[in-house]
């Protein structure tokens, strides 16, 4: 297998902090991007884990995205940053991707839905039943945070299953995506999201990959003592949350697995450029924008 790290939407541009960088390229401002995988298993083709912006995003910005976060977020519109155009651009077809793993069911995470109608999109079964459960907490939050024009075209939705003694480095309630021929899990990190949940993959070496979604957005936040946030996104990460004190105790969890086991577990989240930067550049011949 192999693992890709794809920037599935370049965001508006973030001045760096100049604390808790590496020297070098680290110090420049860069647009915040959509960090995806593309993970190409070796009998059952593709996994895609988010999604970022998809086509239908970039061409009808406004009506598929909403006009209120176009013009705060700024995605830069390229169709070449879609995940569809990427895959393609790697050689494989659109229908190679037969299984999506969410971290979440935020527009900017669930663009490319509509550009792989026929793959199955698996999320933690606390996030689909957050969605299609009336009764369940924060349902109507959940419900219309999921664009309509994502979901217009009927997903495959389909709840992980949840291993009753499961634990993975000791965080509980993980769930298994039934299908993938590869070995993922999600792992919940409530807070961002009624049910977000990062997404775990264990590469070709052995190691693990923890997509940690939005439980973060900047890297000092889980690897500067005390936690450092960047001012562009702690007020994005304030007015998404669901639960803070949920949020924050998914953040610290993933400060004790990046302290603990940082040579088991590479954490990264969605987006934060610099951290893109450096994780795609472990993966020689992952395409990535680290030298963009
Ligand atoms: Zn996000």
């Amino acid at each position: 297998m192999r693992v890709h790290h794809l920037n599935c939407g370049s965001l508006r541009k973030i001045p760096p902090l100049g604390e808790g960088l590496t020297a070098g390229a680290a110090h420049r401002e860069r647009a915040a991007v959509c960090h995806c995988l593309l993970i190409e298993t070796d009998s059952d083709g593709l996994v895609l884990v988010d999604t970022g912006l998809g086509t239908a995003d970039v061409q009808h910005p406004d009506a598929s995205l909403g006009a209120d976060w176009v013009a705060y977020a700024q995605p830069v519109l390229d169709p070449e940053e879609s995940a569809l155009r990427q895959v393609v651009r790697l050689g494989y077809a659109p229908q190679d991707v037969r299984h999506i793993v969410l971290t979440h069911l935020h527009r900017d995470h669930t663009g490319g839905l509509p550009d792989f109608p026929h793959a199955q999109v698996h999320v933690h079964p606390d996030e689909y039943r957050a969605v299609t459960d009336p009764a369940a907490p924060h349902h109507q939050d959940t419900l219309d945070r999921f664009m309509p024009a994502h979901r217009a075209h009927g997903p495959l939705l389909t709840p992980a299953r949840v291993d009753e003694h499961a634990e993975w480095f000791g965080i509980p309630g993980v769930a298994r995506p039934q299908g993938p021929a590869c070995e993922l899990l999600l792992v919940p990190l409530a807070g961002h999201s009624a049910a977000h949940a990062g997404v775990a993959v264990r590469d070709g070496d052995g190691r693990w990959l923890l997509h940690a979604g939005d439980a973060y957005m900047y890297h000092g936040e889980i690897e500067c003592t005390p936690p450092l946030a960047h001012p562009v996104f702690e007020p994005v990460q304030q007015g998404a949350q669901v639960d803070a004190a949920a949020r924050v105790a998914a953040r610290d969890r993933l400060r004790g697995l990046h302290r603990d086991h940082a040579d088991e577990v590479t954490v990264f989240s969605a987006h934060d450029p610099w951290e893109f930067a450096r994780v795609a550049a472990m993966v020689p011949e992952s395409r990535s924008d680290a030298d963009a």
